[in-house]
């Protein structure tokens, strides 16, 4: 079974979430891991912000900009009457959460749990529609099986038994989907796994139900021979390691998060980069092999190099 990854801007709009629908649409068995919809856990973020500030008044404000996004969402996404009441009225529960904490006193866990919410908003809305274009999706909650261990790291053992035992019980299903990022903490408290994680969860997941490959779908064609946001004509790399991949991830390539491979790489399970909006696009494929191309990164520059 393969496990794919959508970033906030493949499930950013209606549109996207149409391309993500085409492309997960194929007659076989998936998990589909999903960010936030993009902006959504920065705006969550500065929500937690003000309340931590005791200003009210603006984390109101910016609560009632993010509910008019997602009614929004909703009435452009959905055309069915029952699915649209169904995730109004999730969508307003949500909302309803978040300024229950406006007054109160601000923790770790508020954060925590406003974070949460983007995760949680874009599986509910995506997985309503599915089911509206027919496909037999079931949407599977990362907190039922994702948790984290006294040290915040995955604690394997746990994830692998629930996780396998959850998609024995929902077998009838093709399409399991489930939220990136978001997990219980060792005393059964939301938290997650840092910003970016999503990532990390699909590689995770990949590891706990022996996946045949991960894939992370993003907006650029893999990792490229330099950084694309400072240096033009840069090419995508078709084939590196994972020592490679972890290396250029933690030195700042934005488009994997720096413990991703982690989980797959002593299975040895291959992890793919994509592009959601260039599904044909071959990618970036990160395995043990190197296939005569490779990338090095010297650290003093922190520039990327194409050895050939
Ligand atoms: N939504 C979370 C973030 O923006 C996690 C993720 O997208 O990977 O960091």
């Amino acid at each position: 079974m393969l496990v794919l990854k959508f970033g906030g801007t493949s499930v950013g709009s209606v549109e996207n979430m149409t391309h993500v629908k085409n492309i997960i649409n194929d007659c076989t068995k998936k998990v589909v891991v999903l960010s936030a919809m993009s902006g959504t856990t920065n705006a969550l973020v500065e929500i937690s912000e003000q309340i931590r500030l005791k200003d009210s008044e603006s984390a109101l404000v910016l609560i009632q900009q993010l509910a008019n996004r997602y009614q929004n969402t909703i009435e452009e996404l959905l055309n069915d009457s029952a699915l649209i009441n169904e995730s109004q009225e999730y969508v307003h529960q949500v909302f309803k959460g978040l300024i229950e904490l406006v007054d109160l006193e601000h923790t770790e866990l508020t954060y925590s749990k406003v974070v949460a919410q983007g995760e949680l908003l874009s599986t509910f809305l995506f997985s309503r529609f599915l089911m509206q274009e027919g496909i037999n999706a079931a949407l599977l909650p990362a907190l039922d099986f994702m948790r984290i261990d006294n040290n915040d790291e995955p604690d394997s053992f746990y994830i692998k038994q629930n996780l396998n035992r959850i998609l024995y019980e929902n077998n009838e299903a093709d399409i399991y989907i489930t939220q990136g990022f978001i997990c219980l903490d060792v005393q059964g408290n939301i938290s997650n796994l840092q910003r970016g994680g999503s990532d990390y969860t699909a590689s995770i997941v990949g590891a706990a139900i022996e996946a045949d490959e991960v894939q992370i779908w993003t907006d650029i064609d893999g990792f490229h021979n330099n950084d694309p946001r400072f240096v033009e004509n840069t090419t995508a790399i078709s084939n590196i390691s994972f020592d490679e991949a972890a290396e250029l991830a933690y030195f700042g390539a934005k488009i994997l998060h720096p413990q991703t491979v982690i989980p797959v790489k002593d299975l040895n399970i291959p992890v793919r980069l994509k592009n959601t909006m260039s599904p044909d696009s071959y990618g970036t494929l990160i395995t043990h092999h190197v296939h005569g191309e490779g990338i090095k990164l010297s650290r003093q520059k922190t520039v990327f190099m194409l050895l050939r």
